[in-house]
């Protein structure tokens, strides 16, 4: 049941970009401009669904505004259901919750995130952990996280916990970095782990809106191969626009005939596969466990304070302007 409702969840990025690339720039059919006021959605305040109707001009007057589930402010917590549980590898599920109303969509603009709270029977104090959804922003009625479980990690521990029917109480958005369409030339994705869940938000962001022109290069760290996330998703969109959209994986432990890089994310990988520092408006996002961002950007030292510059990418000769820290 769920599965088959995930492969519908991945449908609008998959049909989009296969449209966009078969798209000549002059056709203004209707899908044409559904995705543009898509886009002009993402970029505004909200999210807007159209009612059957054969001509554009009806369809813009039907135009209704999606009510939003977070709406932050002084909103507080919002208890969601969880409805369905995917098993994605040994240690991270694809879990589905219910928004409180069926025609609700999150409300989260590119990019921000989601807090969770969790304060068990023996706990002093809530625990609150931030998530992105992998679900599109545009769908209505739920949002999907996908959760990787740490040992010992209080948060993400007991969401594994959950089965379906349970509640967990999440507030947003969390605004993160501001994304409008060509804001930047050519941005790098630099990622470990569960760390590609804001990266692929806003890859859907870019190649969902044929007016975002964008060039993305991802660098994808994973101990093992079973641990990249989201690879179908990676790869639909590397086959779709082999000129826009780059992506190199690392391994820990690479398995024998890897093509891939193995080991750390190094400083010659970085080098050869990301846009120069002095290449026109690039931005640089990191995100990933401690290790990573350290080695790499080091660390962010609260949601309010980026921290410094420093590991590979100040070595590299980047500004800390030019990088941002999920
Ligand atoms: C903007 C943002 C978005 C995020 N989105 C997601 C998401 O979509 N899915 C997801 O699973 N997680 C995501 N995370 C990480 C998540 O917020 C929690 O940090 C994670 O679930 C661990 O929480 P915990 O309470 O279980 O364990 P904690 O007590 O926080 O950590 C347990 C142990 O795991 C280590 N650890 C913590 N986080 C990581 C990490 N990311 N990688 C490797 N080791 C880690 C800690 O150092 C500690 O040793 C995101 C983080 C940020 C900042």
């Amino acid at each position: 049941m769920f599965s088959r409702s995930v492969s519908r969840v991945a449908q609008p990025l998959k049909t989009q970009a296969r449209r966009y690339a078969t798209e000549s720039g002059s056709q203004g059919g209707s899908n044409t401009f559904l995705y543009l006021a898509g886009g002009a959605a993402v970029a505004g305040a909200g999210y807007y669904y159209f009612s059957g109707s054969s001509s554009v001009a009806a369809k813009v007057k039907e135009a209704v505004p999606a009510k939003p589930a977070f709406t932050g402010g002084d909103q507080g917590f919002v208890s969601l259901k969880l409805a369905d549980i995917e098993i994605v590898n040994h240690n991270t599920k694809r879990l589905r919750f219910e928004l409180p109303e069926s025609d609700m969509v999150s409300g989260l603009q590119i990019a921000s995130a989601i807090l969770t709270k969790y304060k068990g029977p023996n706990d002093e104090k809530a625990t609150l952990r931030p998530y992105t959804p992998i679900s599109d922003e545009g769908e209505k009625g739920y949002l999907d996280l996908l959760i990787k479980k740490y040992p010992n990690g209080p948060m993400s521990t007991h969401i594994h916990d959950l089965v379906p029917g349970q509640r967990l109480d999440f507030k947003g958005p969390l605004p993160k970095y501001s994304w409008a369409e060509n804001k930047h030339n050519h941005i790098a994705l630099i990622a470990g782990g569960t760390g590609i869940t804001p990266m692929y938000q806003l890859c859907r962001s870019i190649f969902s809106n044929p007016n975002d022109k964008t060039k993305v290069t991802l660098v994808f760290g994973n101990v093992t191969e079973e641990d990249i996330l989201l690879r179908r998703e990676l790869a639909e969109l590397e086959n779709t626009y082999p000129q826009r959209f780059r992506a190199f994986y690392v391994l820990d432990k690479a398995p024998k005939g890897w093509q891939g890089g193995s080991g750390f994310i190094s400083k010659d990988l970085l080098k050869t596969v990301l846009p120069e520092p002095k290449e026109e408006n690039i931005k640089l996002f990191v995100c990933g466990p401690p290790g990573l961002m350290k080695a790499i950007s080091g660390p962010k030292v609260s949601p309010k304070d980026q921290g410094d510059l420093s590991g590979s990418l100040k070595d590299l000769g980047y500004t800390k302007e030019q990088v941002y820290k999920f």
